[in-house]
C-alpha cells in the first residue's frame, strides 16, 4: 500500500505529506490562505481576546512549562501554544479559548505563594 506512485492525495495534504510538486505546493497555498481568512474573523466567526491566554501561557512558559505539556493539558496544537507563549495570538476562536483556559489549572495555586508557609 505505502510507497505506490500515485496514491498521494495530490493538493494540499500532498504537499504536507512531503511532497512538492506543483498542484501540491498551488494547493498548500490556497489551503493557508482559507485558513487564514478563518482566523481573521470574518462575520459568523467570532473571536475572543486573546490577551488573558498570552498571559497565562506566558506566565507558565517563563516557569518552565513546556509546550508539549501545554499541548497535552490544552489539547491545543503545539504550534498554537508556542504562539501563545509568545504573544503572537491576538484573537482565538471561541473554541480554542475553551481550551486555552484549561491551561490556568497548570498555574500553582497562588495562595500557596501568598506566604501562608506553616
Ligand atoms: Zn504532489
Amino acid at each position: 500500500m505505502k510507497g505506490v506512485p500515485g496514491s498521494l492525495t495530490h493538493g494540499h495534504s500532498g504537499y504536507a505529506h512531503g511532497c512538492h510538486c506543483q498542484v501540491c505546493i498551488e494547493g498548500h497555498r490556497a489551503y493557508g490562505r482559507e485558513s487564514y481568512s478563518r482566523r481573521s474573523g470574518s462575520p459568523g466567526h467570532p473571536t475572543v481576546d486573546a490577551a488573558p491566554f498570552v498571559e497565562v501561557f506566558g506566565a507558565l512558559y517563563r516557569m518552565g512549562e513546556s509546550i508539549r505539556r501545554m499541548a497535552e493539558v490544552t489539547g491545543l496544537e503545539r504550534s498554537t501554544v508556542l504562539a501563545l507563549c509568545m504573544g503572537e495570538r491576538r484573537r482565538l476562536r471561541p473554541h480554542t479559548a475553551e481550551r486555552a483556559a484549561l491551561a490556568v489549572q497548570m498555574l500553582p495555586d497562588v495562595s500557596l505563594i501568598g506566604g501562608e508557609t506553616p
